[in-house]
């Protein structure tokens, strides 16, 4: 049986039509223009595309981006008179901190001097604490991706057996802490785990975020399980570059009921999940309904 493809590209588009429409309504009614301000300190070129693409979608969907593009050896306290200067900016509703950050800047130091309101990469420490608790909060944009796909893949994911692979505090802890929030039952598997493709083969979910390139063979896949692949590696094959998930995709796919391509899967949702935050946030700060569906 050939497994349903996910179609991330297609979702994500979805999702900004729905963070667009959402911001229009913003605009006409209520007069408010959400804002996200990006800061990006240094030159690392992948950042430089994250926060340029950023950028564009934000105004795309009808927002206002602030890019502030700092000097690789700025300092931390002008790092952090900065995010000061952004959280009292009433016209600012989202801030981003692209990581990674310059070696002498304390990661965790920064992003936990971002307001928490404001946090939509949703990495402050009371995020991570409020997400835990089941609490109302800022939610990390690429577990957050994933969430959205497989409840509208499956519905309901309540009583489901889910395993992540990683435990990363980006993506692997916050999937599965979604995932206990939707009822599954969540194991979260690392580098560590004994006999790791006995526990996969277990999983009606299997969320992989490991990178490491094709890791997942489709041997270790339940027969119709969903994978979500979160992976992103560039490989080199038949002299050309090219990106691979942390599955295996065409064996994998053969044993899936549903499956996330690498490319046009996970990673169009990421940014797409990022505006989506952003108009949460600026509801939250005004008072405001929140859009539906586009939170945990
Ligand atoms: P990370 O390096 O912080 O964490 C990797 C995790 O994998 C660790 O917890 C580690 O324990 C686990 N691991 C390592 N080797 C393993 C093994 N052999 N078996 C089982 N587990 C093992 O990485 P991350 O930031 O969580 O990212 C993971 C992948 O997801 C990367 O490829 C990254 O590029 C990708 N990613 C994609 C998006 C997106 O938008 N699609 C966003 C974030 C990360």
């Amino acid at each position: 049986m050939a497994a349903n493809i996910i179609d991330g590209k297609a979702f994500a588009a979805k999702v900004r039509g729905q963070v667009a429409e959402h911001v229009a309504r913003l605009k006409e009614v209520h007069g408010i223009t959400p804002g996200l301000a990006v800061v990006l300190v240094g030159e690392d070129p992948a950042s430089q595309v994250y926060v340029r693409s950023k950028g564009k979608q934000t105004v795309e969907v009808g927002m206002n981006s602030y890019e502030h593009k700092l000097d690789a050896e700025t300092s931390e306290a002008d790092l952090l008179a900065l995010i000061d200067q952004l959280n009292n900016d009433p016209a600012v509703h989202g801030i981003l901190v692209q990581l990674p950050l310059p070696k002498h800047l304390d990661e965790d130091l920064v992003i936990n001097s971002i307001a928490p309101a404001k946090d939509v990469d949703g990495f402050h420490i009371s995020n991570v604490g409020l997400l835990g608790t089941g609490q109302k909060s800022m939610v990390p944009c690429t577990p957050l991706g994933c969430l959205m796909m497989l409840r509208d893949y499956h519905g309901s994911l309540s009583g489901m057996d889910a395993v992540v692979i990683g435990r990363s505090n980006i993506v692997g802890k916050p999937m599965a802490q979604l995932l206990l929030g939707d009822s599954c039952t969540v194991t979260i598997a690392h580098s560590r785990t004994k006999d790791l493709p006995d526990v996969v083969r277990r999983a009606d979910i299997v969320v992989a975020a490991v990178g490491r390139p094709e890791m997942v063979p489709g041997d270790w896949i339940k027969e119709g399980a969903t994978v979500i692949d979160v992976g992103i590696n560039r490989i080199e094959r038949d002299g050309k570059n090219v990106l691979v998930g942390d599955v295996d995709f065409a064996s994998a796919a053969a044993r899936a009921g549903a499956i996330t391509p690498v490319p046009g899967g996970v990673g169009p949702m990421t940014i797409a999940c990022l505006l989506a935050n952003t108009v949460t946030a600026c509801c939250r700060a005004n008072g405001l309904a929140e859009p539906e569906g586009l939170t945990a």
